[in-house]
Parts: C-alpha cells; sequence; structure tokens
C-alpha cells in the first residue's frame, strides 16, 4: 500500500480520477522546524528520519488512503523544503492545492503564531474551497508545551479547519490526520 514516490507528475494535475477515487494536491506550511518532513515520511514511509529530509524545491511525495466508503483519495503532498521563509513564493506553492496542513510546534508560541499568519494566507490567495487543518505537533513533549491545546481547538473553529495533535515521532494521529482530511474533500456528485 506504500505507494510513496518523487517526481513525475505535473504539480498543477490534481481532481477526480473517476468517480470514487479523487487525486488531491495537499501543502504543508509553518515555522521551519515544526516538524513538517517528518510528518509526511512518518505518513508515506512509516518512519520517523529527520536526517532524510527533501532538500531542493519542487518534490512531492504520494500516498493514498483507502476509506470505509471503498473510495480512495491519493495525496500528492508538497515539501516546502525550507521555502516557507520566501513568502513570496508561497501563492505559486499551493495554486490548485485542494488541501493546505498548516503545522506548528506545541512546544513554540512563536510556531503557533506563524501558523496564523499561514492561515491568513490561505485565506488571502489560496483556493476558496481549500480544505485547511491545523496541526499542533510533537505532541510527544508534553513537558515542554507551551501552547495549550484549546488554543488550537478555538483557533480551527473560528477559521473552519479541521484540528489534530500530532506526533510524527511516536506516529500517533499522523494516520487519522491524512484520513479526516479524505474525509473533508468536497466529492463530484455521483450522476
Ligand atoms: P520542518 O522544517 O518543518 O520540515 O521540520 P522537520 O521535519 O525537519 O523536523 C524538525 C525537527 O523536529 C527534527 O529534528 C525532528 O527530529 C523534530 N521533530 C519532528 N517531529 C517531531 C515530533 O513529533 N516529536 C519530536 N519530539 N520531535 C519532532
Amino acid at each position: 500500500r506504500n505507494t510513496g514516490r518523487a517526481g513525475g507528475i505535473n504539480p498543477d494535475s490534481g481532481g477526480v480520477i473517476d468517480a470514487k477515487n479523487l487525486r488531491v494536491k495537499l501543502v504543508l506550511l509553518g515555522d521551519s522546524g515544526v516538524g513538517k518532513s517528518c510528518i509526511v515520511l512518518r505518513f508515506v514511509r512509516g518512519q520517523f528520519d529527520p536526517t532524510s529530509k527533501v532538500t531542493v524545491g519542487a518534490s512531492f511525495l504520494s500516498q493514498t488512503v483507502a476509506l470505509q466508503d471503498s473510495t480512495t483519495v491519493k495525496f500528492e503532498i508538497w515539501d516546502t523544503a525550507g521555502q516557507e521563509r520566501y513568502a513570496a513564493l508561497a501563492p505559486l506553492y499551493y495554486r490548485g492545492a485542494a488541501v493546505a496542513v498548516v503545522v506548528y510546534d506545541i512546544t513554540s508560541p512563536e510556531s503557533f503564531t506563524k501558523a496564523q499568519y499561514w492561515v491568513k494566507e490561505l485565506q488571502k490567495h489560496g483556493s476558496p474551497d481549500i480544505v485547511m487543518a491545523l496541526v499542533g505537533n510533537k505532541a510527544d513533549l508534553q513537558e515542554k508545551r507551551e501552547v495549550p491545546v484549546q488554543d488550537g481547538i478555538d483557533y480551527a473553529e473560528k477559521n473552519g479547519m479541521f484540528f489534530i495533535e500530532t506526533s510524527a515521532k511516536t506516529a500517533d494521529n499522523i494516520n487519522q490526520l491524512f484520513e479526516e482530511i479524505a474525509k473533508r474533500l468536497p466529492r463530484p456528485s455521483p450522476t
């Protein structure tokens, strides 16, 4: 079931493969160091491997989620590879994205503030029907927590986002994150 691989597909591709199978572009946004690459590698390869980062832009991994109603969603997951620092590039990056996952680190209030900046950017420049998720990562570091879970819940609710706390390190809620997104994607009505 592991379909992770790099490159080869038109970045603007996406949408419906057939009535039951979707293919969508998913972008990750958030401060450098919050764990975006680790979340993707955990989801796609089932590993926690902080050393095998994507080091160049314009590369992605894909992974398919099968839902209980036998529909599937193939995520084409784009990693910023550090380009989140260059705000001017961002609209190019999330063009055509059906899903945006905005990540912060629960031990870093600065990263939570930055996440809110990205949400505003997406609201301004993203596709109007984009599905947005807010992710508080590094949930294994409870003793170092500085962002209360309720702050994440409240912000996400106000902005119509799905919210979850994850740990790429322990794998907690990583699959759930992508499954919940898959369930929330708009589907073409059957004809
Ligand atoms: P990115 O810059 O957002 O892509 O962040 P990375 O995925 O490179 O992760 C940055 C650092 O955070 C790495 O050193 C990881 O080891 C660490 N990290 C990522 N996810 C977790 C997590 O869930 N728990 C803990 N404890 N550390 C994590």
